[in-house]
């Protein structure tokens, strides 16, 4: 049984992949076990050269993984190809820790030293999302592969083609074969699969709250590790003292970019009641101004949505603010009635100002091109607005005042802040969500971490000398 890929924009089948069954995920566990000990008994350096390689190799293949990414995910062509850089970026991040980084020492009293190793945990599985494909690919699979471990993966539907490309790289950079193993399929299928195994000891996963919860649960059967980075509603607050220009450019590049199906897009748009109606004019135009089509056409800022379904989710949130009234759509707020768009999951890039506390444009996580803009009073009010989700994946804050920043850094519930910006995630940093945006860290030493079990080492040097 296969499945197609179609391409967003015009519906066109890129190609045809296996439905996966709960047998392949058992074939891939055999393969990734018998790689193990060979994998794991490499230093991290030896490890390190082949993800060193592997970003060199998808550095030299960047137009074509673009290309191969606009078409299945239909982002535009300017952002897959920052998304392919930035995963040989990751790659080459990861070859870079060479050393036993995360390894602690500790001269105790009593003449004992301690060690704290990580260790590899084994055989492991991650499940990748369709808005990033490329990216979080190199998230979790530099760091699984540079702390030791063998994986299993599965990626989404809506963007399989790019994991498997990179995949390719991996073994052309001199990966072992069965050190990593893609199944492609139905997340109900092969993602459960995958979790209930219970040869894998550790599963990654970046997708849905939903999802995420039915991870947790079946995870827990086996007291599996897992690894959480599930949505996020971020709020944008921008005071009366921001660098207007830099603000309002800020928002719309954070909130449409991706067509807005980013975790850390700018979700929720919190101004100060001060500048509202300046802003408000403002915003128009640039959202206005944002061109529409196919991700490989010159100039397009905004592409299809990724799914027909994921589109449907979005206008109704939309078509219900409006028919409640908890908000004044100022520019799009629906399909485009143009033939051009007719074949693709395009939606228009939406605007809707004065979005009353409750609504689920705001308590809910909207991942499309839809910006809810609420004025605010005070820092006070700011703040309470912003932690009013359960969601805590990121926020950011826009002001010129560096006390107003510090403040706002410490009552923000988010696993991120960022101060006159938003979502940039450099590899170096740990990267996760509090609240329901998950458990656990991606990124930085933190990953390699949680890709490791760590072993304590107690030796008492009195003994040993006997
Ligand atoms: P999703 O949860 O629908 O799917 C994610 C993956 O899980 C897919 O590969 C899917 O096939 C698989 N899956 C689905 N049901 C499953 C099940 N029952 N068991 C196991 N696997 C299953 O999410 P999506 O629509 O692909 O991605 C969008 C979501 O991902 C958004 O909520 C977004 O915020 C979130 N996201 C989070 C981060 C982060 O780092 N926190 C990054 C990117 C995306």
């Amino acid at each position: 049984m296969t499945f197609e890929v179609r391409d967003p924009a015009s519906g066109e089948v890129l190609a045809r992949l296996p439905l996966g069954t709960r047998e392949d995920i058992g074939t891939a566990v055999e393969a990734a076990e018998a790689a193990l000990p060979e994998w794991s008994a490499r230093t991290m350096r030896e490890r390190g050269r082949v993800l060193e390689r592997a970003a060199a190799l998808v550095r030299a293949r960047v137009g074509q993984l673009a290309r191969q990414l606009t078409a299945e995910q239909g982002k535009p062509l300017r952002e897959a190809t920052d998304e392919i850089r930035g995963t040989a970026n990751v790659l080459e991040y990861y070859s870079g820790i060479s050393a036993n980084a995360a390894d602690e020492f500790h001269r105790l009293s009593g003449g004992i030293d301690a060690f704290v190793l990580c260790r590899p945990i084994g055989v492991t599985g991650a499940i990748i999302p369709w808005n990033m494909p490329a990216l979080i690919f190199g998230w979790k699979v530099g760091a699984a592969l540079l702390a030791g471990n063998t994986l299993v993966l599965k990626p989404a539907s809506g963007a399989p083609l790019t994991p498997l490309s990179l995949a390719q790289i991996l073994g052309e950079a001199g990966l072992p074969a069965g050190a990593l193993n893609l199944v492609t399929g139905a997340g109900e299928e092969v993602g459960e699969a995958l979790v209930l195994e219970p040869r894998i000891r550790k599963i990654s996963f970046t997708g849905s709250l939903e999802t995420g919860r039915r991870i947790y649960s079946l995870a827990a059967q086996e007291i599996k590790r897992v690894t959480l980075e599930l949505g996020g509603s971020d709020p944008m607050i921008i005071c009366a003292d921001a660098d207007f220009n830099r603000a309002i450019s800020g928002a719309v590049a954070h909130r449409f970019y991706n067509c807005g199906q980013v975790c850390t897009s700018v979700k929720r748009l919190f101004v100060h009641e001060s500048i509202a109606p300046a802003l408000e004019a403002r915003l128009e135009n640039a959202v206005t101004a944002l061109q529409m089509g196919r991700g490989t056409d010159p100039g397009v800022r905004i592409g299809p949505m990724n799914s027909h379904s994921g589109r449907t989710r979005v206008a109704c949130l939309v078509d219900e603010a409006v028919e409640r009234e908890e908000g004044r759509v100022l520019c799009g707020g629906q399909v485009p009635r143009s033939n051009k768009f007719a074949a693709g999951n395009f939606y228009e890039p939406t605007l809707i100002m004065d979005v009353v506390p409750g609504s689920r444009l705001l308590r809910e996580e909207v991942f499309g091109p839809v910006l809810p803009v609420t004025s605010f009073t005070d820092m006070d009010q700011a703040i309470a607005l912003a932690n009013d989700s359960p969601y805590g994946l990121g926020a950011s804050v826009w002001t010129s005042d560096p006390r107003t920043a510090r403040d706002a850094i410490e009552r923000l519930q988010a696993g991120i802040v960022w101060v006159n910006h938003h979502t940039k995630v450099p590899p170096e940093v740990p990267f996760g969500g509090v609240k329901q945006s998950g458990l656990g860290r991606e990124n930085g030493l933190q990953a390699i971490q949680a890709w490791s079990e760590s072993k304590s080492i107690l030796i008492n040097k009195g003994i040993e000398s006997l």
